[in-house]
């Protein structure tokens, strides 16, 4: 049985009309979920006791629990269990111009990064669009505050899950709902080709953001198998066409990683891969965890890695750290509560 938290407005429209009753239903119970944020169908009172039965022979009225919540300076990192016992994280970061939560599109991924947490553990299954909407509104809730920013950035392949995910968007997007606005929100990728160029033609004003990672094949074969499917030919002529059509900047990941895509050279095969693209490089120093080998770039390293950019026209900038202490990186929180720490 789906989750009430699944459908968007259209889809409850659609709902109430095949059972005869009127539109403006799904309104009212939009309002109930996502302005005063009941907990049940009973709490409804607008809502005549027969379409209540009604939806409750449809929809399941479930939250997710909140097994895990760790706080930091700005950072606080939240560890949910869904229906079926699988865990998923979300970490919310506190910025000067708002807070931006960071969410998981899929329990574990299969995309294999070699240096990624998340990784480690294979897919199991795509979330369902509730198990990415109910993050936004049970830690706004628990905190009492507001989220202005969502990232598609935690465990997971967005465009792994494609249409979890559009759905996810429809859902969060809803003036009338959550009223999150696209241009709040980013997507992920580590490079799934096909779907960057469905996803150019779907009209949405989402943010989109690259995970490059190296600046040529055969270190990124190394690193990101993805790469092997899409190598950097096809992904840079994608996202060139991605941007004509859209008319919007992309962001490129680059994580430093100590001794393996950090020096200069490689800063300047960077420079000129992305060259005449409207873009900006977001330079993320490594988040070391215990079970991967790679190592976190120096500050100088960084420091010269930037500069090089700087100096070849790169619009870049270096990511804040946030959260080693509360083990924001991906994947972290989850595998180590699974080992009992
Ligand atoms: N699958 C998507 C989104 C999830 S990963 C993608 O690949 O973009 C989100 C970002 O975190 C990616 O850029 C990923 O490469 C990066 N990442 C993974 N492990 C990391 C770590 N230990 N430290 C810093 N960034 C990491």
């Amino acid at each position: 049985m789906k989750n009430i938290y699944d459908n968007s407005l259209k889809d409850l429209e659609m709902y109430f009309d095949t059972i005869n009753e009127k539109k403006f239903k799904a309104l009212q119970v939009y309002d109930w979920l996502y302005k005063k944020r009941v907990k049940s169908f009973d709490e409804m009172t607008n809502i005549k006791k027969d379409v209540i039965e009604k939806l409750k022979d449809n929809f399941k009225f479930e939250r997710l629990e909140i097994i895990k919540r760790l706080d930091d300076v700005d950072v606080h990192k939240y560890l949910f269990k869904l229906y079926d016992g699988n865990k998923v994280e979300a970490v919310l970061m506190m910025h000067d111009y708002g807070t931006s939560l960071c969410i998981s599109t899929e329990v574990g991924c299969n995309m294999s990064c070699a240096f990624c947490e998340s990784g480690r553990l294979k897919k199991v299954r795509n979330l369902e669009p509730n198990e990415m909407v109910l993050p936004i509104l049970q830690i706004e809730d628990d905190l009492k505050i507001r989220i202005s920013h969502v990232v598609l950035m935690g465990i997971g392949e967005p465009f792994d899950n494609y249409n979890n995910v559009m759905k996810f968007l429809d859902i969060v997007n809803e003036p009338k709902g959550l009223e999150l606005g696209s241009r709040h929100i980013t997507i992920s990728t580590c490079g799934v080709v096909d779907k960057i160029l469905e996803f150019m033609n779907n009209g949405k004003q989402v943010n989109l953001a690259v995970s490059l990672h190296a600046p040529n094949d055969e270190l990124r074969n190394k690193l990101m198998p993805i790469n092997r499917v899409y190598n950097l030919k096809k992904l840079m002529s994608a996202i060139r066409e991605y941007i004509k059509v859209t008319n919007r900047r992309v962001t490129f990941e680059y994580i430093m990683l100590r001794g393996i895509n950090d020096n200069v050279e490689q800063a300047l095969e960077l420079s000129n891969l992305v060259k005449g693209i409207n873009c900006y490089i977001n330079l993320i120093p490594y988040n070391e965890t215990s079970h991967i080998e790679f190592k976190k770039s120096s500050k100088e390293r960084i420091m010269a890695f930037y500069d090089c950019l700087k100096k070849n026209g790169v619009n870049v900038t270096i990511r804040r750290e946030f959260g080693s202490k509360v083990m924001a990186a991906c994947g972290q929180l989850r595998s180590n509560y699974e080992e009992g720490k």
